[in-house]
């Protein structure tokens, strides 16, 4: 079935969607036009942060100047519930809590609760994870492991005060992170996973630091490639450092054995210490991309559904939600839009003459 363009009209028009509220089987799994099907959606729950990361939101641009979305604007809990209960319905089994920073949107531990009940096609629990700059954790671990929260991720670029104050330009302690990090262990989040955001000339002199304070703790560390995500922070290639570089610098230290991946299209690379203390992983979006496996899709604070991380718009799926439409038609919108997605855009960045001017920004679809 060839798919139904929506008009791009003037905001504030209402939009007819009767082309939409037909019924169509979609038998549980949609397939994009490179075969892959949803599995993992991200929810941005804020576009505000309490930290200003310079490869994230530059506090020269997220400054008081910025305007971030009104509170009208961004999708309500309901909103989200009935949103997330149709992308499941459409096979989604993850659901990842983001932003912006999510623990600064107000009882966000009643968003997981609502959505901890929620249920697969095959009967199975939906998983519930979180991504947290960690501020405040240690305040909330217990009440969001109350709520349903099955698994944490916090960011951490350095343990250093000097390097967690450039990486994340804050004066923020980092032991404050590193409480959240132990209270979210002890409250039963496990395994916490710590990612960090390796930017060379910037935090690269910690990573053998980090996997050090890590080894036998039972957290799972894992090296991020910086990415060129958004237009704000002035990405360039000479400041990533390959994964690849990531692990020989640790293993020259810690000998390492790959591990198998937990499952398909996991993007993450496993490894773990030969002397088993403990496992690593490395996520090289840029030097290894894994576009061909990729079943996310994400739903920014004020309700658009993007494809890719570096898309230039998202499918407004708010208008039609305030529009009291059918679970049927908002089915068929993102089942329409998957459908049509190609986006490959880590596979592709190297064919790019010049970069794209309007990337979506992280912190307004999470990452
Ligand atoms: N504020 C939360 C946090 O920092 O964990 C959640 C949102 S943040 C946008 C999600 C993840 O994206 C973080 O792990 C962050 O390090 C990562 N991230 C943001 N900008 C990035 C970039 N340019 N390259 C690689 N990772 C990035
Ligand atoms: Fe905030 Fe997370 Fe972005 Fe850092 S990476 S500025 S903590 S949203
Ligand atoms: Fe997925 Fe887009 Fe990232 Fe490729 S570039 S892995 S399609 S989000």
């Amino acid at each position: 079935m060839s798919p139904i363009t929506i008009p791009i009209l003037p905001s504030g028009t209402i939009a007819d969607y009767r082309a939409f509220d037909v019924p169509r089987d979609h038998a549980g799994e949609i397939l994009d036009t490179l075969q892959r099907p949803l599995r993992d959606l991200r929810i941005s729950v804020t576009d505000r942060c309490n930290l200003r990361c310079t490869y994230c939101m530059p506090r020269e641009i997220y400054d008081e100047s910025h305007h971030f979305l009104p509170r009208a604007d961004l999708l309500n809990f309901e909103e989200i519930e009935r949103l997330a209960q149709v992308f499941i319905r459409l096979g989604v089994q993850k659901l990842r809590i983001t932003g912006g920073e999510p623990l600064l949107r107000k009882g966000v531990e009643h968003l997981i609760e609502k959505l901890a009940v929620l249920q697969t096609n095959e009967g199975k629990p939906v998983e519930i994870a979180l991504t947290t700059n960690g501020v405040l954790l240690a305040k909330k671990a217990q009440s969001l492991k109350d709520a349903g929260l099955a698994r944490v991720t916090v960011s951490l670029d350095g343990l250093s005060q000097e390097t967690f104050r450039l990486m994340s330009d804050t004066d923020v302690a980092a032991e404050t992170v590193l409480d959240g990090i132990a209270t979210a262990q002890a409250v039963g989040l496990a395994p916490v996973k710590v990612n960090m955001v390796v930017k060379r000339g910037a935090n690269e002199h910690e990573i053998v630091q980090m996997a050090e304070h890590f080894r036998h703790s039972g957290v799972v560390l894992r090296f991020i490639e910086y990415m060129d995500v958004g237009c704000s922070n002035g990405w360039r290639m000479d400041e990533v450092v390959p994964a690849r570089a990531i692990l020989d610098r640790i293993a020259a230290h810690y000998p390492l054995q790959q591990v198998d991946p937990n499952y398909h299209g996991e993007v993450a690379e496993r490894w773990r210490y030969a002397d088993g203390a403990g496992e690593i992983g490395v996520i090289a979006s840029v030097t290894q991309a894994f576009c061909h496996e990729c079943t996310r899709a994400r739903l920014s604070t004020d309700g658009k559904l993007y494809t890719c991380l570096f898309a230039g718009d998202g499918l407004d799926l708010r208008a039609p939600l305030r529009q009291q439409v059918s679970d049927r038609v908002l089915t068929n919108l993102i089942a329409d839009q998957w459908g049509r997605r190609a986006d490959r855009y880590s596979l592709q960045r190297h064919l790019l003459t010049s970069y794209m001017q309007n990337k979506v920004e992280m912190s307004y679809i999470g990452g």
